[in-house]
């Protein structure tokens, strides 16, 4: 996709603190991080979102997951992290280009969700 943020980062065309990448994804530290660990891993291609996810994904979505521990412990989360996708309107999506956010530290990340 043309004006799409993260595909800029992937290709490089935009500029990011890389952590990780293979055929099949990029890794990169978040610009604004939540905790000390907070890197961004997403598919190279486009995808929207979680939302927009077919079967075909599965080789990409499933590298997302499997690459996730060893970039916390390699980058200050080696006790554990926590992986979240937020997804649309509801998750809170605000970059449309499908990501996993991978936090920690040397501290716990806190409750899962706040009671609203
Ligand atoms: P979302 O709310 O869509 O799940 O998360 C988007 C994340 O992307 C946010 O944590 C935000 O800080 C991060 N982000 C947005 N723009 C940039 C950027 O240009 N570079 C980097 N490294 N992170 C970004
Ligand atoms: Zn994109």
């Amino acid at each position: 996709m043309t004006d799409c943020l993260f595909c800029k980062i992937a290709q490089g065309e935009i500029p990011s603190r890389k952590a990780y990448e293979d055929d099949l994804v990029y890794a990169f530290h978040d610009i604004h991080p939540l905790r000390p660990t907070h890197i961004l891993a997403i598919p190279k291609k486009h995808i929207a979102s979680l939302a927009e996810t077919t079967a075909a994904d599965e080789p990409v979505l499933g590298r997302l997951l499997s690459v996730a521990w060893q970039l916390a412990t390699e980058n200050g989360s080696p006790d554990g992290f926590r992986a979240i996708i937020n997804t649309g309107r509801i998750g809170g999506q605000e970059v449309p280009h499908l990501h996993l956010h991978i936090v920690g530290g040397e501290t716990p990340v806190g409750p899962m969700l706040c009671k609203i």
